[in-house]
């Protein structure tokens, strides 16, 4: 039974909330599952992964997301900005490497639109390379000058469909963060959206919703990973996420979305998943290109810190790995 509803949706590209629901909670065909979602990836994207390096290049934030560990009220946390000038030299260094860099930061206001722009020009007019940025919210005229610079995509989670389950993580309701999606769209960025399994108080029913969302806002990436407790958060000492929930979650996603980039998201990584993922309908990987000296302030979550390895060694192992899994990169 279950197996002809993974089936339609494999065929189709639709399934109806309930459907997502009972193949989320029930899992005697999970490997039928990951199977359909992996023969989707094979057809659009063969044995190809996409690689890209990430700069998390400030751990100020304005906000207080209950699940962060970056979020204002972990007073614990020594606080970094990379200058403009330091920025854009590893900018370029990391585009050396990786086709797409990401610019990823908490949302802090002491960079203005205007500089961020002359960054991201700056970086591209040296080498070329598409750019992400992941700076969180902003007025749709700042992304208008974002864009107009010449940033190429943005990712900016929805990070759960539950309305009432996002105004008691983050104090607000989740309006303006699907304002910025929706301007980011018609700004013609390619926009990359995602979400957390395992959030206190998500059900399978939510789920659901997260994965119709990304097909509702039809997003060209949507990074989907476990929920990390971290102890300088509200959050601490709540239960972790599920990898293997997440897994399906990516499935889904890859059946829903056939072209959609799945990153095998860092925080899933951190759980050894990123085979699995691979496996399961993921297609892109991402890799750490911040200054070491920085890598540990981006505590986001806890778990984070792989092996400092120089971008080109951590970018040479990496394909090595992926050959033995008899892919390589695009
Ligand atoms: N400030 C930017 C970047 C966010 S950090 C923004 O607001 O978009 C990148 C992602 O890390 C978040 O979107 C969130 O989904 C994820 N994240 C944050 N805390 C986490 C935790 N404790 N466990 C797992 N993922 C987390």
């Amino acid at each position: 039974m279950l197996e002809a509803v993974i089936t339609q949706l494999k065929e189709t590209g639709n399934a109806t909330a309930e459907e997502l629901e009972r193949i989320l909670t029930d899992d005697s065909c999970d490997t039928f599952l990951f199977d359909a979602a992996a023969e989707v990836k094979r057809r659009i994207y063969g044995d190809t992964v996409f690689v890209r390096g990430i700069i998390e290049f400030s751990n100020y934030c304005r906000c207080a997301c209950a699940y962060c560990g970056i979020a204002r009220g972990n007073t614990d946390l020594p606080r970094y900005r990379m200058q403009p000038e330091e920025l854009i030299a590893e900018g370029v260094e990391a585009a050396k490497v990786y086709r797409t860099v990401i610019l990823q930061s908490g949302e802090d206001t002491f960079y203005t639109a205007q500089m961020l722009g002359q960054i991201v020009s700056e970086i591209k007019s040296r080498q070329d390379c598409a750019i992400t940025l992941s700076i969180g919210a902003r007025s749709e005229e700042e992304y208008r000058v974002l864009r107009a610079a010449g940033a190429d995509r943005f990712l900016i989670k929805h990070e759960t469909a539950d309305a009432a389950l996002y105004e008691a993580l983050h104090g607000e309701p989740p309006d303006n963060r699907l304002r910025c999606q929706r301007d980011l769209r018609e700004l013609g960025y390619e926009l990359g959206s995602g979400f957390m399994i395992g959030l206190p108080g998500q059900t399978a029913q939510i789920i659901a919703q997260d994965l119709l969302l990304l097909q509702e806002m039809r997003v060209d990436m949507a990074g989907i990973g476990p929920f990390i407790p971290h102890d300088g958060t509200p959050l601490a000492g709540c239960a972790h996420g599920d990898a293997r929930m997440t897994c399906k979650a990516v499935a889904l996603a890859r059946l829903l979305l056939p072209r959609c980039h799945l990153p095998s998201t860092t925080a899933l990584n951190v759980k050894g998943g990123m085979a699995d993922a691979l496996r399961c309908g993921a297609n892109v990987i991402m890799q750490k290109a911040t200054p070491f000296a920085y890598r540990k302030l981006y505590d986001i979550y806890p778990g984070r810190d792989a092996q400092d390895l120089p971008l080109r060694e951590q970018y040479e192992r990496l394909r090595e790995q992926l050959g033995m899994m008899g892919m390589e990169i695009e």
